[in-house]
């Protein structure tokens, strides 16, 4: 039986958020069994609570933001991407401040505040959302579809008409080895042109050549280069893995996702939840993906 799991004790994180640019503070919190990985944010005397599930996504368009009356987080992929990859089932992740921190703009400062403060498994088995049949969800050429696996695999092609990217892919199981060497440290990209749509909209004041890797037309304009030569499809599947985290338990399967973005991953996730023939939330005897 595979044992639920939170973190040993509390650790802080901060830094300026990407769209205000002000200092922000995300504390990681441990938290009983079955709670699952919950933000929440002091109000008044009390907290609101906002659980990290497909049926709280309100918006999809740049990032994956999540809301619950007036609480709302933006990318909660970056940070959830490093909570899932360790197999962490129950969380609390208290916001200070109007977003969590961008950091580099990829999970590795996630996920080395999370290994830094260790682990431990609680007396109450873990469930996954096991596959049994292809579940797809389809937006003209592009689609995002799970089928069965004994252990998580994601298979991710982006295909971005820039001399700089073209068609990139990467296929491989998902462990903590595998997530923290190839794809923890990957940052997020955008173009010139958007970033400046954007600030002129009140958004991304916090966005910069720290935060991103920017592109113009050409070239990437961020002097340190990159971190891989296909950094940009690394990041994606650390975007898809975050995303799929809103399944709120661990997938069993092999995901593959192929040109789609946040909206796509929102879609198959909930249709994940809801296609009894297909997956089933259940207890594993063995979990060949630890
Ligand atoms: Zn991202």
């Amino acid at each position: 039986m595979i044992l639920q799991k939170t973190i040993r004790a509390s650790v802080v994180t901060e830094g300026v958020g990407l769209h205000t640019g002000e200092q922000c503070h995300l504390i990681l919190r441990p938290a009983l069994p079955n709670t699952g990985v919950v933000f929440v944010r002091q109000k008044g005397k009390g907290y609101e609570t906002l659980p990290a599930l497909s049926e709280y996504i309100v918006d999809t368009r740049f990032a994956s933001t999540l809301g619950k009356g007036e609480f709302r987080i933006s990318t909660v992929e970056h940070c959830l991407c490093a909570v899932s990859a360790l197999r962490i089932d129950n969380l609390i992740l208290e916001l200070v401040g109007p977003e969590i921190p961008i950091q580099d703009g990829s999970s590795l400062f996630f996920l080395e505040a999370l290994k830094k403060v260790g682990l431990v498994e609680q007396p109450v088995p873990r469930k996954y959302w096991v596959i049994h049949s292809p579940i797809e969800v389809v937006d003209g050429e592009r689609w995002a579809r799970v089928e069965p696996y004994p252990g998580l695999r994601l298979s991710v092609t982006i295909d971005f008409p820039h001399p700089q990217i073209g068609q990139q892919t990467i296929d491989l199981d998902i462990n903590e080895v595998t997530f923290s060497q190839e794809i923890a440290a990957a940052r997020t990209f955008g173009f010139l042109k958007d970033a400046e749509r954007l600030q002129a909209q009140g958004l991304a004041r916090g966005g910069s050549l720290r935060n991103a890797i920017i592109l113009d037309d050409n070239a990437i304009l961020n002097p340190e280069g990159l971190r891989w030569p296909d950094e940009f499809v690394r990041h994606k599947a650390l975007d898809a893995l975050g995303d799929l985290s809103l399944l709120g338990a661990p997938l069993m399967g092999y995901l593959k996702v192929f040109k789609a973005g946040h909206d796509l991953m929102a879609q198959l996730v909930k249709k994940i939840t809801n296609s009894p023939q297909c997956s089933r939330l259940q207890e594993m005897a063995f979990d060949i993906s630890k």
